[in-house]
């Protein structure tokens, strides 16, 4: 294992939680929305506005959060995978070989991420280190100062810093956001995409000589 440390996110990069929520949604309130006001997955086009796009029907940007955490805490397995575990199952192992590779989320369910994940045969040692919940902590993830972070939130883009690089898991709240070099940003549509990536950088930097610049291509 090298030296690099990468943080694997989990709502919206190994889990289809906003797909769940809207499900959710539909199930409790499409009644009482007219058929092109139900709720849609694919409309959510922007991640700040995923408030505003529920929002005309009285869920607060809080609410859809307290829907998503209690769907963790009561019925962990009502949650999917957005690829096909298998492939997940197969990369990750890889990941954690040629990383130090932790699970790392918002959510504030870690212990039921964990038989989840177990539950799909992504065991703690095997395929990741540690799982790490930031709920309580007051920091961000990139304040963990991993080197690498495979994540689908957008957000993370203006947080980072020079030596950190983001793959961006594809959704469509994400779409909008541009590659760029420094801090790097390189989306990505699959957890096998970013191992390929991701070796290729390893193999990049171990050649590398202490003042060359990074990534130059
Ligand atoms: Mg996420």
């Amino acid at each position: 294992m090298s030296d690099y440390r990468l943080a694997v996110d989990v709502d919206g990069t190994l889990a289809a939680s906003h797909e769940l929520v809207v499900d959710f949604l539909n199930k409790e309130y499409g009644d009482e929305l007219l058929e092109d006001e139900r709720f849609a997955f694919l409309q959510i086009s922007d991640y700040n506005e995923i408030g505003d796009y529920f929002l005309k029907a009285g869920i607060s940007p809080q609410d859809f959060y307290d829907i998503l955490n209690n769907k963790w805490r009561e019925s962990p397995e009502e949650f999917s995978f957005i690829e096909d575990p298998y492939n997940v199952e197969q990369n990750l192992r890889e990941l954690n070989k040629t990383f130090e590779t932790d699970i790392v989320t918002m959510n504030p369910y870690p212990d039921n991420i964990q038989r989840w994940l177990e539950e799909n045969g992504i065991e703690k040692d095997k395929h990741y280190g540690r799982i790490i919940s930031l709920h309580d902590e007051g920091i961000e993830k990139t304040d963990l100062d991993y080197d690498f972070y495979i994540d689908d939130n957008p957000n993370m883009v203006d947080k980072m810093e020079y030596h950190h690089s983001l793959l961006l898991y594809q959704r469509p709240y994400n779409l909008n956001i541009k590659e760029r070099i420094g801090p790097l940003v390189k989306k990505i549509d699959s957890i096998e995409t970013a191992n390929e990536i991701l070796v290729t950088w390893k193999n990049k930097l171990d050649k590398l000589e202490p003042d060359s610049e990074l990534f130059k291509e």
